[in-house]
């Protein structure tokens, strides 16, 4: 039997009696980063990477938790587990676990270009590479972070100079801190939604050169903030825009190129900019690892491990509950 199964509760590896990322409660899971669709609510214990925890614990509540540094081994009935640098957002990691020789590396989300936030991925030998495919078609191919934050400072200067507010919409773990990170301070205050305060806050404390910012609050005076940039998540920022009104409202994602482009919303502008490989990233990890068997998840599955096994690879797809096209980290 494979170290690494497929359950209706997720990935599981039997040996160990853990499971990794689950969708449905279990007694014991290996979890790789703080997005929503990874760290779900009630299961009895949660191993993660140390700079994880503190996150699980500002997105579920108080938990009962093990931190791990990356790198470090910890063993579970025989099975060495450890955890590296995925390059995602904040405390993400991949996991690797070897028992008897055989090694998996399950990847969680990652990206190649290092966000000069989180620690920059690092790629893991293993026999069995599980990778996420989010933007697993050739079309998608990044532009340098660079650039697109030149773009973003540059519209953010217009903006304050016409003495319009800017709002970029973002997730608020691993998007808001790489914005923040990246900003011209000197145009103005960064004021962000309280959740991101808090989200920011948290990461601080083991990012303490992330760039201050002013958490959002109901009497704040307005008038002394017209050159200020906005950071809000997607959907629950509405009064915020409401009293800094006019505003220049933009989004900053993977997607914002592609179907159509404003994401559902009124945004004017938008900034592409993800914390997922691009096509080039996800061929590169994969050779990286030296896998013989891929197995991909979590978005284009079917045409990227068609696309694999075309150039010789030993892939499958592996369907698990994350195979939409969409970024749900919120
Ligand atoms: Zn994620
Ligand atoms: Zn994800």
């Amino acid at each position: 039997m494979a170290l690494i199964e497929l359950t209706k509760q997720g990935l599981y590896c039997a040996q160990a009696d853990m499971y990794i990322d689950p969708w449905k409660s279990v007694p014991k899971a290996l979890i790789t980063h703080a997005h929503s669709d990874h760290a779900r609510g009630g299961n009895g214990l949660y191993v993660a990477h140390e700079h994880c925890i503190p996150l699980l614990d500002l997105r579920l509540g108080k938990i009962n938790s093990q931190g791990v540094k990356y790198g470090e081994s910890i063993h579970y009935n025989g099975v060495q587990i450890s955890f590296h640098p995925a390059g995602h957002v904040p405390g993400s990691s991949q996991i690797r676990l070897a028992y008897k020789g055989e090694v998996w590396v399950i990847s969680g989300d990652y990206k190649l270009e290092d966000d000069g936030v989180c620690a920059p991925f690092e790629s893991v030998k293993c026999h069995s590479f599980i990778s996420e495919s989010t933007f697993g078609l050739p079309i998608y191919r990044w532009k340098d972070q660079v650039d697109v934050f030149s773009e973003i400072n540059r519209w953010w200067k217009q903006n304050a100079a016409d003495g319009i507010v800017s709002v970029i919409m973002a997730y608020s773990l691993g998007k808001a801190q790489r914005i923040l990170k990246h900003l011209d301070q000197e145009i103005g205050s960064v004021i962000v939604h309280p959740v991101m305060g808090a989200m920011n806050a948290a990461v601080r404390n083991f990012t303490p050169d992330l760039p201050a910012d002013l958490i959002w609050h109901k009497d704040l005076t307005v008038s002394n903030y017209r050159n200020a940039l906005l950071i809000v998540p997607p959907n629950s920022a509405q009064t915020m825009l409401e009293m800094f009104h006019p505003c220049s409202i933009s989004f900053a994602s993977g997607w914002m190129n592609f179907r159509g482009g404003k994401y559902q919303m009124s945004a004017e502008r938008g900034f592409t900019l993800s914390d997922h490989a691009d096509w080039e990233g996800l061929n590169k990890a994969i050779d990286a690892s030296g896998a013989e068997q891929v197995f991909i998840t979590h978005g284009f599955t079917k045409p990227y491990v068609k696309w694999l096994r075309e150039q010789g690879k030993d892939a499958h797809e592996l369907e698990t509950l994350f195979n939409s096209h969409m970024e749900s980290e919120e």
